[in-house]
């Protein structure tokens, strides 16, 4: 065993210590994130047959462990704690990349040394739908890695299933490699896991939140497949910076005002009024495609806000697909533009290995930017969730540097 370590730094290559730094939620600082999470020392956790110790020297940050610090809509730690965990707090971070260090005796296709990056799909493997061969991310048992299991990446070492554990690209730096393997995985299972309403070319793609972490995502994966993107962004410079990434055009929500829960159908004039505001919005994408067409896919993840206007302008037959509801829960779907048009809406979340290594091998091939925003100190992981949160900060994805002394090192 070799001693702590501070960030910034790294014991010799395969020599754990006993004890790490970490960025720690408890369920008594539950609140807003720049104060739920703290520095503490913590022991390196003990890993089981499958899994593998990973150095971590960037982490991503997700707007998941802005609601594991809230503590809602579930406190991540008691669930686990009733499940038999016996850890009192939450070590988060779902992307992560960085070095093995250990892998556990069963592992056979991760080695010490390694140089990865992580997927945030979890399951356990004795699982009878694992075992199954069925889809493991739909598994009673799938979990999201760094969200709803502990020892994600905002610590310095992280614990990964080892079907987790993917190639890092070896052109992108460590905060490069670790920005945006959730959200592109994510997005990649919403466009083209879904038989029947996947991603053709030429097809209609409306990307909510454009300039954020899945948006710029959705909009690369479009483009890259010869669909066209249409991003909602709340400003005309996130609405440019969509187009430089390839998207057609850009509605700027802040031009309407027909957000959140309809009018209940008997209000004939509030349900005219909301209509109408639909409408406006509809032709607003008519205008950046330059046609009247409407979006083959609606990619969600605002929720309350921003379904009903989903539904109302996904194209018949079409697909309104989300991984989210940021905005709140209670979203509203009039069934009659639902059944009548014969319109999918579908639940999306987390990713598969095969989905991930899909997505992975774009971005090694070039294909796909992760798109690297504001990039942290360790000691800010509580901050950059906080400015996630108030939606300030530049486009993209943010990362905090864990094991990397600072930015730029990594790239091979
Ligand atoms: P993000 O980087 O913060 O981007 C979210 C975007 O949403 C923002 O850029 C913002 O763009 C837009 N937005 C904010 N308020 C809005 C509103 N009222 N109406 C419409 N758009 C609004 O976050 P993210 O990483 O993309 O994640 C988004 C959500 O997806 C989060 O809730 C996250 O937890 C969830 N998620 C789920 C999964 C999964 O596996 N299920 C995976 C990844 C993420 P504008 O202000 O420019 O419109």
């Amino acid at each position: 065993m070799s001693r702590l370590v501070d960030i910034g730094q790294l014991p010799p290559v395969g020599e754990v210590p006993d004890q790490m730094h970490a960025q720690v939620v408890r369920s008594e600082r539950f609140g807003d994130p720049e104060t739920a999470f703290q520095p503490e020392v913590v022991e390196v956790p003990e890993l089981g047959p499958n899994d593998v110790l990973i150095a971590v020297m960037a982490a991503g940050i997700n707007f998941n462990n802005v609601w594991a610090a809230r503590g809602i809509p579930i406190d991540v730690i008691a669930v686990r704690q009733k499940a038999g965990e016996p850890f009192d707090f939450h070590i988060g971070g779902s992307d992560a990349s960085g070095i093995v260090y250990a892998v556990g005796d069963a592992v056979e296709h991760v080695s010490v040394g390694e140089e990865v990056v992580t997927h945030h799909g979890w399951w356990d493997p004795a699982d009878p739908w694992i075992k199954a061969g069925k889809d493991p991310m739909i598994a009673p048992s799938a979990s999201i890695w760094g969200y709803n299991t502990n020892f994600g990446s905002f610590g310095q070492f992280c614990v990964a299933q080892s079907h987790q554990v993917m190639p890092k690209a070896p052109r992108l730096t460590w905060e490069e490699a670790a920005a945006s393997s959730l959200v592109g995985t994510t997005a990649y299972r919403m466009l083209l896991g879904w038989e029947g309403n996947t991603l053709k070319e030429d097809d209609v793609v409306l990307v909510w939140g454009g300039s954020g972490g899945l948006g710029t995502q959705a909009i690369q994966l479009a483009t890259t497949h010869g669909a066209r993107a249409v991003a909602v962004v709340s400003s005309d410079e996130r609405g440019e910076f969509c187009k430089q990434l390839g998207a057609v055009g850009y509605v700027n929500r802040r031009n309407f005002d027909h957000w959140g829960v309809p009018p209940h159908w008997k209000d004939s004039e509030g349900q005219r009024e909301w209509t109408a505001g639909a409408r406006a919005f509809g032709k607003a994408v008519w205008d950046q495609l330059g046609e009247r067409r409407n979006p083959d896919i609606v990619f969600e993840h605002p929720g309350e806000a921003t379904i009903p206007t989903s539904i109302f302008v996904c194209e018949p037959g079409g697909m309104v697909v989300s991984c989210a509801g940021t905005t709140g829960f209670t979203a509203v779907v009039d069934l009659r533009y639902h059944w009548v048009r014969q319109k999918r809406f579908q639940g999306s979340h987390g990713t598969n290995d095969e989905q991930a290594l899909a997505y992975n091998q774009m971005v090694a091939d070039g294909k796909i930017d992760p798109c690297l925003g504001d990039v942290f100190r360790f000691e800010e992981i509580g901050r950059a969730h906080h400015e996630m949160e108030a939606g300030a900060g530049s486009y993209g994805n943010r990362v905090a540097l864990v094991g990397a002394a600072e930015p730029g090192q990594g790239r091979r």
